[in-house]
């Protein structure tokens, strides 16, 4: 029954016309958005609608929240939702707004097994124990305004996201059937493993050398690629990008 009142509260919300400012703010601040097929869009305004009632957004740092900063974060984070029943981020509550980069004290694993105490600074991050997602506002929109660089913060960070719906920081989110488990581990599995070689050597990669930290971190760094990098990921690394395709359901290199 709850679960009845919240898809119909959803439909509605999803109904609701956007604003022509939120519609002029996502058109400035997240240019990718001009690219989607028309319907595509009208589906990723409705989702900004859901995403906006149902997430709680703090500033943090001094930083006083605005509407364009709710909406533009929050169009990046839907895009990675269009065409799929969704649950709009179930283990997420709140996203956590700095200025610009912002320090977190504690231990850091500098690889290796050697860790190291101090504040280190970060961008953004989240983690599949936290129901949190902490974003710095400047890197944010800046990943957003450069569409073709690879780099995106809010797609990273929400990537992840998606993959902890799975039960695990493992890089691999919930996937429709046995079979494409399967796939996804083969095909992934040997681009992480190609992306740690290349990494060794200094060889160059469409894929952020990042993404040769871990699987959990190879899926956000593959998220990245895929919308911002489409044509190049798509010919230089075309199993990753059907793995890719299939799972966000869109096909950027298309666009
Ligand atoms: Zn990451």
């Amino acid at each position: 029954m709850v679960a009845f009142f919240k898809s119909r509260r959803r439909a509605r919300l999803r109904a609701l016309p956007i604003s022509d400012e939120w519609r002029r703010t996502i058109e400035r601040n997240v240019p990718i958005v001009r690219r989607l097929p028309g319907a595509d869009r009208e589906e990723l305004f409705g989702h900004v609608q859901v995403f906006l009632a149902e997430k709680h957004f703090e500033g943090c740092g001094g930083l006083e929240l605005t509407d364009e900063i709710r909406v533009t974060i929050a169009a990046q984070a839907c895009l990675l939702l269009l065409h799929r029943d969704t649950d709009y981020y179930p283990l997420l509550t709140s996203i956590l707004v700095y200025p610009s980069t912002y320090v977190v004290e504690g231990e850091h694993h500098l690889g290796g097994g050697v860790w190291e105490e101090g504040d280190e600074p970060h961008l953004g991050h989240t983690g599949s124990s936290l129901s949190a997602l902490v974003l710095a506002w400047d890197s944010s929109l800046g990943g957003a305004r450069v569409i073709d660089d690879g780099e995106n913060l809010v797609f990273h960070e929400f990537a992840h996201q998606l993959d902890f719906e799975s039960g695990d920081a493992n890089g691999t989110p919930l996937l429709e059937s046995n079979g494409q488990y399967a796939s996804w581990a083969r095909v992934l599995g040997a681009e992480f493993d190609a992306l740690r070689r290349a990494s060794e050597t200094g060889a160059p990669s469409v894929l952020d050398e990042y993404g040769a930290e871990n699987p959990a971190e190879f899926f956000a760094v593959a998220t990245e690629a895929f919308f911002e990098r489409p044509i190049e990921l798509r010919s230089k690394h075309a199993a990753l990008y059907e793995q890719l395709r299939a799972f966000y359901r869109q096909d950027p290199a298309e666009w």
